[in-house]
This record gives C-alpha cells, sequence and structure tokens, in this order.
C-alpha cells in the first residue's frame, strides 16, 4: 500500500458518507474449528482408489463411486446397484458423506432461478444459484460461508466470515444443481431452446463463483474445485474450463497464482470504481492493492491464459455513475482484453443505496462503448428471492 494515499475517512465522496469499515484482508482467519467430512471430491482418482483399497475393495469401485457422485448424481448408496450390496454402507461412508443438507429453496422467473440455503455438517450456512436460460445452465456457487471482504453495498459482506467451504463443499452445490435438472425439477421457462438436441435432459453448462464468499481467499480449495468441475469422469463432472468464472475482489498476489496454474477459467474482477479514493469505500481490500496493481494483475492474466477479463461495476445511483468515472473507467479499460459487466444495485438490508437512474445507466454504457469497451449489462435475475448478486446472507428464517 502506498504511503501517499489518504486514510479512508478522508476520502472526498460525493454522495452519502460509508460507513467506515474494518479492512479484512486475506488474512482474516476463518474459526476452523473442525473440518468438513472428507469426500471423494476431495481427492483426486488416485487417492480415491487407495481409500477404497484401504476398505478392502478392489481399486475400480472409487470409478463406480465417482461415476455415481459427477454423472449419476446418485444420492442414495441403496441406489449404487452396481456395487456389492455388502459394500455399499461401508464404501460410501468413507467417500460420500452427506455435506450439506438443503434447507430451503426458494424459486421465481417462472421457476428457472432457483436459491437455495444448504446448512454445513457444524451448521454453517451457504445458499446456491441456477439459473436456466434457453440455451445454458449457470449455477453461482458459494466458496466461503460468509465473506471477510467487507463491501458496504453487499449482504454477504455485512455478517463477516463463518470460514471456508471445502473442495466438495463447493461442488456439492454444483452436482446438487444438476440432479435437479436430471430430475426434471426446473422448468425450461418461456424462450426457444437452441441446442442441437432439445430433448436431451438439460445439464449445468456453466459455473460462477459469484455467491457468498471471495473465492481467492479459499484459494487451494477453489482451484480444487475447478479441477473437479472441470475433468472429465469419472475424475470429475466434466464442464468446460472457458465456462467457469472465478470472481474476486482483486487478491493481486491469488491473482498472478491463478494466471500459473494453466486453466482456462475466465477471471472477474469486482472493480467498481475506477479510482482509489471510491474504491478503498466500496471494496476496502482496495486499501491493500489499489486500482492500478488489481488491473495490471488483470492484463498478465489474460496474457498468460488468452481470456477476455470480465470487470464487475455495480452501478450505484450517485455514487460511482458519474459521466467522468465512465470515461475514467474507458481509458483505464481500453485497448486491454476487457470487458465491463454493469450490474443494477440490488437492495440489500439496511443500505441506503440504490440503482442507477436509467438515464445515467445509458450514459455510462454510451462513454465506454465509445472508447470501445464491450459492455453488457448484467439481468437482475433472482431479486425477489435475495438471490441476485449481493443479496445472499444466508439467513435461516426469511
Ligand atoms: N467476493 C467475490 C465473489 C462475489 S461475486 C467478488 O466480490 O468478486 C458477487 C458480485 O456481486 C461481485 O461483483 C459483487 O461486488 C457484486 N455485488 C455485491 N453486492 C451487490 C449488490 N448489492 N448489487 C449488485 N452487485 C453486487
Amino acid at each position: 500500500m502506498s504511503p501517499a494515499r489518504p486514510p479512508v475517512s478522508d476520502a472526498r465522496v460525493s454522495a452519502p458518507p460509508v460507513s467506515p469499515v474494518p479492512v479484512t484482508l486475506t488474512g482474516s482467519r476463518p474459526r476452523n474449528r473442525q473440518k468438513p467430512p472428507r469426500h471423494l471430491a476431495d481427492l483426486d482418482l488416485a487417492t480415491r482408489r487407495a481409500v477404497v483399497a484401504d476398505l478392502g475393495e478392489p481399486s475400480f469401485r472409487a470409478v463406480q463411486l465417482s461415476r455415481h457422485f459427477f454423472g449419476r448424481y446418485t444420492e442414495h448408496p441403496d441406489d449404487m446397484t452396481d456395487l456389492p450390496r455388502g459394500s455399499r454402507a461401508a464404501l460410501a461412508g468413507a467417500l460420500l458423506p452427506p455435506l450439506l443438507t438443503a434447507e430451503r429453496e426458494l424459486s421465481c422467473d417462472d421457476g428457472t432461478t432457483r436459491k437455495t440455503l444448504w446448512r454445513g455438517f457444524d451448521g454453517a450456512l451457504v445458499e446456491s444459484v441456477l439459473m436456466r436460460y434457453p440455451d445454458r445452465v449457470t449455477m453461482c456457487v458459494s466458496s466461503q460461508a460468509g465473506c471477510g471482504m467487507a463491501c458496504p453495498f453487499c449482504a454477504t459482506g455485512q455478517a463477516g466470515l463463518t470460514r471456508n467451504l471445502s473442495t466438495a463443499e463447493i461442488v456439492a452445490q454444483v452436482v446438487a444443481g444438476a440432479r435437479a435438472l436430471a430430475r426434471g425439477e426446473v422448468p425450461a421457462g418461456p424462450g426457444r431452446v437452441s441446442a442441437n438436441d432439445p430433448s436431451a435432459p438439460p445439464r449445468v453448462s456453466n459455473v460462477v463463483f459469484m455467491g457468498m464468499g471471495e473465492p481467492l481467499a479459499n484459494y487451494a480449495n477453489v482451484v480444487a474445485a475447478v479441477r473437479r468441475l472441470t475433468e472429465p469422469l469419472p475424475e470429475g463432472m466434466g464442464i468446460s474450463q472457458r465456462s467457469v468464472t472465478v470472481s474476486t475482489v482483486g487478491l493481486v498476489p491469488a491473482i498472478n497464482r491463478l494466471a500459473a496454474e494453466d486453466l482456462s477459467v475466465t477471471l472477474a474482477v469486482s472493480l467498481h470504481a475506477p479510482d482509489d479514493e471510491l474504491r478503498d469505500t466500496l471494496v476496502p481490500v482496495n486499501r491493500r492493492w489499489p486500482v492500478a496493481e488489481v488491473l495490471a494483475a488483470a492484463w498478465d492474466y489474460a496474457a498468460v491464459t488468452g481470456r477476455r477479463v470480465s470487470i464487475e461495476y455495480a452501478l450505484i445511483r450517485d455514487i460511482n455513475d458519474q459521466a467522468w468515472r465512465a470515461d475514467l473507467l474507458g481509458s483505464l479499460l481500453a485497448g486491454h482484453l476487457a470487458h465491463v459487466n454493469l450490474i443494477p444495485l440490488n437492495p440489500t438490508p439496511g443500505s441506503k443505496w440504490t440503482a442507477s437512474r436509467p438515464a445515467a445507466q445509458r450514459e455510462f454504457v454510451r462513454r465506454l462503448e465509445s472508447r470501445g469497451v464491450p459492455v453488457t449489462v448484467r439481468d437482475t435475475r433472482g431479486r425477489e428471492i435475495d438471490g441476485a448478486c449481493g443479496q445472499l446472507a444466508a439467513r435461516a428464517r426469511p
């Protein structure tokens, strides 16, 4: 952090003051009392084979179990009829312990958006959101219970961090979505299906790490989850790496590490302001890694992976939606492998902020486009069920 930069309390924000929030950086240690039970999705296939062999079973049972979990989404050991009846309980007990229990499901958008509240082995609560579109299905998953990044406009940030999710707890959210689709529980909704075979059961095509938590603050488990999700059966679930997006507040060392992983996942950076003065207040971790450093890491990521970086920008009325900020953002991004995803601010409890006026949003888009920066405005799927960006707070009772 540059010592010349003003403390946050001096920031002149041309808007309602932001209450000072403690900077909780990546060092925020989850109070990890007990680890979630070991599950086959935590392990590579060779280790799964070794666990099975230790039980005195032939090691190919590891492949059978893996196909049940990643490919058939089988829930109950009794349904694993290709395993000897007498071995099912022991095998499932060792490699398929229950991890997340669905506590509540909420749907909207004619049932095509569905938010699930999950309870972990220790009572920790997380949420995931499935969004079915005519041509794809996106699962938005949580990487942590709560979040330590304390962004004041995000509901998850308000309650702080409870703990990291394990690799398997992350993967299990996607498998649960795939199971719901395979069982026909998620309607297709209106709109034409452009798939080659419209009668084929829908699959989870995209995964976004945009639920609760800061994925890069739970680095090892998130990267392992990406590998499990994208490795082909029986090692993993076989989703394309290019259809996975990891979103971050901008933890620069972790972005650099991710670039070196040899993964083709999309990086999304939650920028929300082009200037440090405002970003220090909206994304407190900016005081540690300011805009210039975050963008430099993003351009390195784009250069190494060849993937266009997605710049997330929640448009907040009279806070970050001024024309001059659009111009500044445009000048920072022009000529880079970047795409701006504008998110009309979703309401969160206790926040006085609201989405930008339509005219301000249109002008923001126009100014970015005039500099040749590609822009899209994200839909507000899931708003009515508090399932949209920044609304996941995982309360047991609504
Ligand atoms: N911690 C990661 C992953 C969360 S992604 C990150 O911040 O990138 C969730 C996205 O929704 C982030 O871009 C976040 O800044 C944004 N967001 C948070 N609160 C929001 C709100 N109230 N309205 C719109 N977007 C919001």
